[in-house]
């Protein structure tokens, strides 16, 4: 299942998954997860070991690594728990792509090698209360003060990692044209500590050691050179943010349902009931046989949609199949796991269902499947 791995990026994985099975056991994460823990240092020992510069280019002291590189990062982590996973996608992984994508020289200077050495987390603030989906109806609005400065006015939400981050990209409204839905939205950086920006913990039954926040602005000023890409150009470079982004919700996706089915092939090993393993049962055994088989097609298609981001730029259509096959196959593999382990996997803090919940959390991330399916069919020229 490794054809279209490098050598490189197999070594890669092997040393991720060896430093995490030590680091981060799974009693470790369900503390993290029970004690809202933030994980500064998973995000600093990645740090240190240069992985946060695998999306950084070279010039910036990173190792300008591919998308299918994060691909098989994030897999790995993602077997390991979606908070330290999706801590590296936001942190690390939409600073890094949004300021390749649209940022000047200026803040590139200011925020790679800062990404790098693990000094600049990131936080994508696009999502509002009454713009989920359908993200062109936010109302957080940037006006332009007097000078050389907007000031920022709305609430965000939910966003991941929001209050721990050092930078949030903001999306807000720069011009309220009914005319320019899309074009009238534009990206900012603002700073951790800027005056007006304040953060309320949303709380989901996962991802809890990766705090989910809303993010109120009220008269946030940042200067002109905090914005990122042209005025108005928010909505063109989000969208040009999108496959990098749903590749690795896809790869996460991948690992939490890898994980799932490995512990329910070895919990239908072990359990006993009528005097003989329960995997011996079929009502058992199929629905594990076919979800590891729908796992490996899922990781087919995640590569085969990075490889071609990499070799030929944007393909939305194969990112949009590959995320929605990926996250479908998790939520399905994760329910089947959690049947496999009986009353014991029904335990809030069972590791079943956390797994089971984190298939479900991906699942909206980056757009849920019904927008990725929307996606698909306009491609096929239905919509
Ligand atoms: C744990 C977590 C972390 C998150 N982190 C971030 C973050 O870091 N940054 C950020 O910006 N956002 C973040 N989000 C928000 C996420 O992107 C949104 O939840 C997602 O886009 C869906 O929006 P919504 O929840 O408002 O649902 P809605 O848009 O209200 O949709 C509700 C339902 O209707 C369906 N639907 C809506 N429109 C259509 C349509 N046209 N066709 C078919 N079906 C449709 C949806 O698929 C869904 O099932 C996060 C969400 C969660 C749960």
């Amino acid at each position: 299942m490794d054809v279209y791995l490098t050598a490189e990026q197999i070594e890669l994985r092997g040393e991720v998954r060896s430093w995490l099975d030590q680091a981060w056991p799974p009693e470790r994460v369900a503390a993290m997860e029970r004690n809202e823990e933030y994980p500064d240092d998973f995000y600093q020992e990645c740090a240190k070991r240069g992985w946060n510069g695998i999306p950084v280019p070279t010039e910036y002291g990173g190792r300008g690594g591919s998308v299918m590189d994060l691909c098989v990062f994030v897999e790995e982590v993602g077997k390991t728990s979606i908070s330290l996973a999706t801590l590296y996608i936001t942190g690390t992984i939409f600073g890094s792509h949004a300021l390749e994508i649209c940022g000047s020289k200026d803040q590139r200077d200011r925020y790679l090698p800062a990404v790098v050495s693990g000094d600049a987390r990131f936080a994508l603030a696009m999502s509002e209360p009454g713009a989920g989906s359908d993200f062109a109806a936010m109302t957080t609005r940037a006006s332009r003060l007097d000078g050389e400065r907007w000031r920022l006015d709305g609430l965000k939400g939910p966003i991941s990692g929001a209050e721990r981050a050092e930078v949030i990209i903001c999306a807000a409204r720069t011009s309220t044209d009914a005319e320019s839905r899309r074009r009238g939205i534009s990206l900012f950086l603002v700073e951790a500590g800027t005056e007006g920006l304040s953060f309320e913990r949303r709380r989901f039954p996962a991802m809890r050691g990766l705090m989910v926040d809303d993010v109120h602005l009220e008269g946030v000023e940042v200067h002109d050179d905090a914005m990122l890409g042209g005025e108005g150009e928010g909505w063109k470079n989000l969208s040009r943010l999108m496959d990098p982004e749903r590749l690795a919700n896809a790869a996460q996706a991948v690992g939490v349902a890898q994980a799932a089915i490995d512990l329910a092939i070895e919990y239908a090993r072990e359990r006993e009931q009528y005097g003989e393993p329960i995997g011996r049962f079929q009502a058992v055994s199929h629905p594990l046989a076919e979800s590891y088989t729908e796992i490996a097609a899922a990781r087919l298609l995640v590569y085969a949609a990075a490889h071609k981001r990499d070799v030929e730029g944007s393909c939305p259509l194969e990112v949009s199949m590959a995320k929605t096959f990926a996250n479908n196959v998790a939520v399905r593999a994760s329910e089947r796991a959690l049947q496999t382990a009986g009353a014991f996997g029904y335990e809030s803090e069972s590791p079943f269902m956390r797994r089971f919940l984190e298939a479900r959390g991906c699942e909206l991330g980056g757009g849920t499947s019904q927008i990725q399916r929307n996606i698909i069919a306009h491609h096929l020229g239905l919509r």
